[in-house]
């Protein structure tokens, strides 16, 4: 069994919901992550509503009790270390579904303290903070699926429509590029369970950087822990 996430079409930017893009929700007074490397702020990826047990929910009402949401940097694409889990250079967050308010985007740095080849204005630095698009995120449950990539072939060959508008999966077994680096949790140290596997999406303008990889999100139910990671 494999349940993939397929390309939803728009959403609202804020909404409680599984979405890849749009802006990051927080507890009210939540600064805007930066970057353990560069020191400047992350982008912010996606959000998935988790269930009681941390797993991705799969659909059906009455099940939201916490969102994970994904960020990373992408001011020194393949200087600071986004891809390794923990590296600081990028975060997944565990927070309560209720009570949640687009967190502000940070203030821009001065131009006159800027470095003398930074030619970014400030819309430019929003587009570094967040996608060109927010796309829901819609489950397909695929019973008879093996895998990640059976599950693509057949749900592409049912639907016709382009493998790349499968997003990832929700739970279940990674489809590693790699060898598995599944990470144990930082408190309990037992191995993390895949919560949701990302692939960067069907248009580049508006895609997250893997470097043409895959991304994956874990998380330990028990102690509110998540891990983020990609491989390409
Ligand atoms: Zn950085
Ligand atoms: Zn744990």
């Amino acid at each position: 069994m494999t349940t993939l996430i397929t390309e939803g079409g728009p959403v609202t930017a804020d909404a409680t919901v599984t979405r890849i893009g749009g802006v990051p929700l927080a507890p009210p007074g939540t600064a805007w992550p930066s970057c353990a490397d560069c020191g400047g702020p992350l982008q912010f990826l996606a959000q998935f509503v988790l269930d009681g047990s941390g797993a991705a929910v799969t659909g059906g009402p009455g099940q939201q009790d916490r969102l994970l949401a994904l960020f990373a940097c992408q001011n020194r694409p393949g200087v600071c270390q986004d891809w390794e889990a923990r590296s600081g250079a990028n975060l997944a967050l565990i927070l309560p579904a209720q009570g949640l308010a687009p967190i502000p985007l940070p203030v821009p740095s001065d131009p006159d303290e800027g470095e003398p080849d930074d030619e970014s204005d400030e819309s430019d630095e929003d587009d570094v903070l967040l996608l060109g698009a927010t796309r829901a995120a819609e489950p397909q449950l695929l019973p008879e699926a093996q895998n990640f990539d059976s599950a693509r072939a057949a749900w592409a060959a049912r639907t016709g429509r382009p493998r790349n508008h499968v997003l990832g999966q929700l739970n279940g077994t990674p489809a590693w590029l790699q060898y598995d680096q599944t990470p144990n949790c930082a408190t309990c140290a037992e191995p993390m369970r895949l919560a949701v596997q990302l692939q960067e999406g069907p248009d580049h303008l508006t895609a997250m950087n893997f470097g043409s990889g895959r991304a994956y999100a874990f998380t330990c139910s028990p102690c509110a822990d998540a891990a983020f990671l990609w491989q390409c």
